[in-house]
């Protein structure tokens, strides 16, 4: 099996791209909605995160209040590093074991959807390929605008925010450009799909797991034969 890493931007289409690989049968990991879940009410990360940032990020419904802590760590690289390192571990853990899930089932590749892939890059080594679904700022602007009925001076902070969808393009070693219409973006997808499923990139790890089985049954074997003599 091998792993492919797709990221964008905001609103460069992102979920488009991934409805439609979906559409084709891959196995594809919402690092999104880990993320979300490893926060939920009572969790060992809800947990620290309220002994760190205080009861002011909880809702009235115990929920964590994403909006609060999103605006704390917009303007604190310190409490941003803080979060993440009582994030990333439980997400990262949660990644690797519906990784191993779907290599049990016989994927061939998994496709992980990674909002952060080329800003944090320490995911990137993971990744036999990385993916990135790219959209010209200014269709992305309008998209953007269009989308969340955000004015454009606001969406321009927020675009801001992030690291330019154009300086992404030389970390990804494929590029499906969402800056025409569906019908484009799905020709691409369609193409990409096409050479992940001609791809022999999943056959080191699954010779690699046969031959450990292989390994584990003589063992067992030889055991069981000095038991029984
Ligand atoms: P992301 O997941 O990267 O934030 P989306 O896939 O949600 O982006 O796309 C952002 C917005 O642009 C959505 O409203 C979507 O319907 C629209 N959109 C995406 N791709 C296209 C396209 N090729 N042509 C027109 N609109 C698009």
């Amino acid at each position: 099996m091998f792993l492919v890493g797709l990221s964008g931007g905001i609103a460069s289409g992102k979920s488009t791209v991934v409805s439609i690989l979906r559409e084709l049968g891959c196995a594809v990991i919402d690092a999104d909605v880990i993320a979300r879940e490893v926060v939920q009410r009572g969790t060992p990360a809800y947990n620290q995160i309220i002994s760190h940032f205080g009861e002011d990020v909880v809702l009235e419904s115990g929920e964590l209040d994403r909006g609060k802590l999103g605006s704390i760590i917009f303007s604190s690289p310190e409490k941003r590093a803080l979060l993440n390192s009582i994030t990333h571990p439980p997400i990262h853990r949660a990644m690797l074991k519906q990784t191993l899930w779907h290599f049990l089932l016989g994927y061939r590749y998994v496709i992980l959807d990674i909002p952060l892939l080329f800003e944090t890059r320490t995911l990137m080594r993971y990744m036999k390929l990385t993916v990135l679904v790219y959209c010209d700022p200014q269709t992305q602007e309008e998209r953007l605008i269009r989308r969340s009925g955000l004015s454009r001076e606001e969406v321009r902070k927020r675009l801001a925010a992030q690291l330019p969808i154009t300086s992404k393009v030389p970390l990804a070693d494929h590029v499906i450009d969402n800056s025409g219409d569906r019908d484009s973006t799905r020709r691409q997808v369609l193409q990409l799909h096409a050479s992940l499923e001609s791809s022999r990139g999943y056959l080191p790890t699954r010779i690699a797991a046969v031959a450990t089985a292989a390994g584990i049954m003589a063992l067992m074997w030889n055991l069981a034969r000095r038991l029984w003599q």
